[in-house]
């Protein structure tokens, strides 16, 4: 038999310490808005593999950009080419 008793523990993990920039290594100021009504999203990523309504699963490719990374990113796509849409988004 096994007999359990309660200790107190210290115990080491993994806990999001900061998100940084993937091109330029800062960290990714996301605390930087003026109100609960701006909006600053970005999302670059490639998502392959299989899908049903229990889950899902597959290889993925992103990336994470400061604000001051994302429009180099969107200038050097457009420097090889890439035909970056741009307009307005409504809600
Ligand atoms: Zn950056």
């Amino acid at each position: 038999m096994r007999r359990y008793e309660k200790r107190e523990v210290t115990e080491t993990r993994d806990v999001l310490a900061e998100d940084v920039c993937d091109w330029c290594g800062q960290p990714i100021d996301r605390k930087g808005l003026q109100s609960i009504h701006d909006k600053d999203d970005f999302e670059c990523k490639w998502e392959t593999g299989s899908l049903y309504p229990e889950g899902g699963w597959g290889p993925k490719s992103e990336v994470e950009l400061c604000r001051e990374c994302r429009p180099r990113f969107f200038t050097m796509l457009e420097a090889q080419g890439v035909k970056v849409q741009r307009g307005k988004w409504e809600w």
